[in-house]
């Protein structure tokens, strides 16, 4: 059976002072999510751009000696792991350093110091220091399933910048392992697993697939990862990277160089949109299972107007219900050209 892209549209209808106090109907866009059900709210759009704030004054006040991740503290004040784990207690990359979270989230948390320099902005990034970030990640997680076998679960996350959550300027992402699933690990699993077992097939990629043919929310496969915009989003935006690897031992260099070629794109048409800071997700299934797919995850994340408003608020944390300002198919568009001008 196809992918079902279910939604239903209510219109409110009330005087709109904007417009001489005429009857306007004003529509709200409910979306499914075509696996879990979920609903997603395409709301009305204002049209008031996105601004993004200058973090440059806050860098120059909390680098160098202040700052736990750059060059002269990083060897000296960040945690060790255990000798046994690594040689050593870091494994070290190009520029990523890779060390214990002294505040753990999971089982195993390391945090991946990304690069030596203190602040990097959105298009100071280059493929280098995402890959070799990326790859060091992937050393660390390695070690763990070497080391506890009761590892089920495994995911790289990406706070960037205060907006998003992250709490030191300084690039950095976290690597998370446990036998327990996160609620989004436990749904992704566990919605995959009854999909393969009704449709005979893997969502992540027969999604892929259909997205290419529909041409609506499909963006562009780079190397091993083809890209598609959610069509219920968790935000104003929400990519979504397929992977061609089903699990952690399928994946290589060459995935980690193709997913930093692919976020160089992202972050040219987060510049152009007036985007700074993002939360991103990497999903890798432990043990390979013909119903799941390494998968990548990007939303926007920012504050809004001179309040620096939360873009987070009572809908999306207490009724968990997504916003999103902007339609997929739009986006899609959108960053298609940043794809296709990348190469
Ligand atoms: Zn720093």
């Amino acid at each position: 059976m196809p992918i079902s892209f279910r939604k239903h549209e209510e219109f409110f209808t009330f005087h709109d002072p904007m417009h001489d106090g005429k009857l306007i109907d004003r529509k709200t866009e409910m979306r499914f999510d075509p696996l879990t059900g979920e609903t997603s709210r395409i709301i009305f759009d204002p049209g008031a751009p996105f601004v993004p704030k200058d973090f440059a004054p806050l860098a120059k006040e909390t680098e160098g000696p202040k700052c736990p991740f750059c060059p002269e503290n990083v060897s000296k004040i960040t945690p060790r792991f255990p000798d046994e784990l690594v040689e050593g207690g870091r494994f070290i990359g190009k520029e990523a350093v890779v060390f214990p979270n002294l505040f753990p989230y999971s089982k195993h948390n390391a945090v991946v110091r990304m690069s030596e320099q203190h602040f990097v902005k959105l298009e100071e990034f280059t493929e280098s220091i995402i890959a070799d970030s990326f790859k060091a990640a992937h050393r660390y997680i390695e070690k763990v399933l070497e080391f506890d076998d009761q590892t089920e679960y495994v995911s790289v996350n990406w706070n960037y910048l205060p907006p998003s959550g992250g709490s030191i300027l300084h690039p950095h992402i976290q690597v998370l392992a446990s036998e327990l699933p996160t609620n989004y690990q436990s749904k992704i699993t566990s919605d995959s697993r009854a999909y393969y077992d009704k449709e005979g097939d893997n969502y992540l990629t027969s999604l892929a697939t259909e997205e290419r043919n529909l041409e609506e929310r499909w963006i562009s496969q780079e190397g091993s990862i083809s890209w598609l915009h959610a069509y219920a989003p968790k935000s104003h935006y929400d990519f979504i990277g397929v992977f061609e690897a089903p699990s952690f031992n399928d994946l290589g260099s060459e995935n980690y160089e193709d997913l930093a070629k692919s976020m160089l794109h992202f972050f040219l048409y987060f510049k152009e949109q007036g985007v700074e800071s993002f939360n991103a997700i990497l999903h890798i299934p432990v043990k390979k299972h013909a119903a799941e797919q390494v998968h990548f995850r990007l939303i926007p994340r920012m504050t809004i107007g001179m309040l620096e408003t939360s873009d987070m608020n009572v809908f999306t944390f207490l009724q968990g219900e997504p916003l999103s300002l902007k339609a997929p198919e739009t986006v899609a568009k959108e960053v298609r050209k940043f794809f296709i001008e990348g190469k």
